[in-house]
């Protein structure tokens, strides 16, 4: 199993065109404005442009017609805002549910879910093309790590969106898709910070969320980083031989030196942390892991958010039966830990951590 930087520097950083030329959609204020200066523009040039790329979302120069036709030409040929395609859009018949399969400058597929709620819209991203942690009940990592996402490819999916559905207003972003957010350190927070910016995406720090499987340095990293997003970390056992055989990263960051992180992130930035579970039957479904999460989690005051297994074609594994989720849920509940149960939406359209990729590629 790889380490983080051997995750990182394993493959190519940038998308063909990010190489050639600055893919505009990755770079923050201060750089726009550099870069419009360097063209002989006055810096607030650099103000109009974010708004066109992330407010009305355009996808060429042209459309930017508050912009002489000059500089249009220069940032033609230098620069560019180019993005991901529409491959396919698939919506559930139950629930107000929308994936998106996208492809990226090479090829490369990512999926992406639109989630609607009673007051909000959710949209999960991805972070990396597959991954290379390798949990073994998820789909993203199957057929491992093809490469990291540029910052630009990863604000561009949340710009797609925008574009793809003008009247569901997204109010929150969750990097749960596919990919090991914490693996592409630096792209994800640049990304985040062009995501929170006011002259960005404007999506608030409290509605961004970012999940990690526990890339425990990673996470002591964070804590040390000046705004706070919402943090998740992917638990789903809370003994090392369980979380070892399901989660392999748990091998090298086991759960006292994955803790150890968790308490350190929660006192640098007094935020709560969410335990994201998901339940697999007979693997970490039994009362003593119920029991077990209760005294891991109690004395960092963490939530936790059940999910019910989402079956992947091929894989062994099964989700319990109601009654069981009901019962590791109240022990929860009487150990004073804070749970939520993530509800279903979407499976008909396999709305799940990469699945959608999997089959366009097994197709
Ligand atoms: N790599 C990060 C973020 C992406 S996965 C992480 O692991 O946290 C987002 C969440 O979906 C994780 O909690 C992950 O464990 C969960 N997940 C993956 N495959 C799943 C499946 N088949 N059913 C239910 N949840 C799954
Ligand atoms: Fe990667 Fe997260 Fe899937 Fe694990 S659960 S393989 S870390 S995407």
């Amino acid at each position: 199993m790889p380490n983080e930087r051997e995750i990182e520097a394993k493959l190519p950083r940038g998308s063909r065109s990010e190489k050639d030329r600055p893919n505009l959609k990755g770079l923050l204020l201060p750089e726009l404005e550099r870069l419009v200066t360097d063209l002989g523009e006055p810096k607030f040039r650099a103000g109009q442009l974010a708004s066109w790329m992330f407010g009305k979302a355009v996808t060429s120069f042209d459309e930017m017609t508050d912009l002489s036709k000059g500089f249009r030409t220069a940032l033609q040929q230098k620069t560019a805002i180019t993005g991901a395609s529409l491959i396919r859009e698939s919506r559930s018949h139950y629930s107000p549910t929308t994936k998106y399969l996208l492809g990226l400058e090479d090829g490369q597929p990512v999926e992406i879910v639109l989630i609607g709620g009673r007051e909000r819209n959710t949209l999960c991203i991805s972070s990396q093309v597959g991954c290379a942690i390798g949990c073994r009940f998820c789909a993203s990592g199957l057929a491992g790590l093809s490469r990291n996402m540029t910052a630009a490819e990863i604000v561009d999916q949340v710009i797609q969106v925008r574009r793809l559905a003008p009247n569901r207003a997204i109010t929150n972003v969750v990097i749960m898709g596919m990919g090991e957010p914490l693996a592409n350190y630096n792209n994800v927070l640049r990304a985040v910070r062009i995501l929170n910016a006011p002259w960005g995406l404007g999506i608030g720090a409290r509605k961004i969320t970012l999940s990690t499987s526990g890339i425990a340095p990673k996470i002591h990293q964070l804590a040390r980083e000046d705004f706070q997003f919402e943090l998740s970390v992917s638990l789903h056992a809370a003994d090392d031989r369980t979380r070892s055989a399901i989660v392999p990263i748990n091998r090298r960051y086991p759960l006292d030196v994955l803790m150890e992180a968790c308490r350190a992130y929660i006192a640098a930035t007094h935020r709560i942390i969410t335990f994201e579970y998901v339940l697999l039957k007979g693997v970490n479904d039994r009362f003593e892991d119920a029991n077990r999460l209760v005294t891991l989690l109690r004395p960092l005051k963490g939530k936790v958010n059940l999910i019910p297994y989402n079956p992947v074609e091929g894989l062994p594994y099964e989700t319990p039966d109601e009654g069981r989720q009901a019962a590791f849920l109240q022990i929860l509940h009487s150990g004073g830990i804070t749970t939520t149960v993530r509800r279903e939406r979407g499976r008909d359209i396999d709305a799940a951590c990469g699945q959608l990729r999997l089959k366009e590629k097994s197709r």
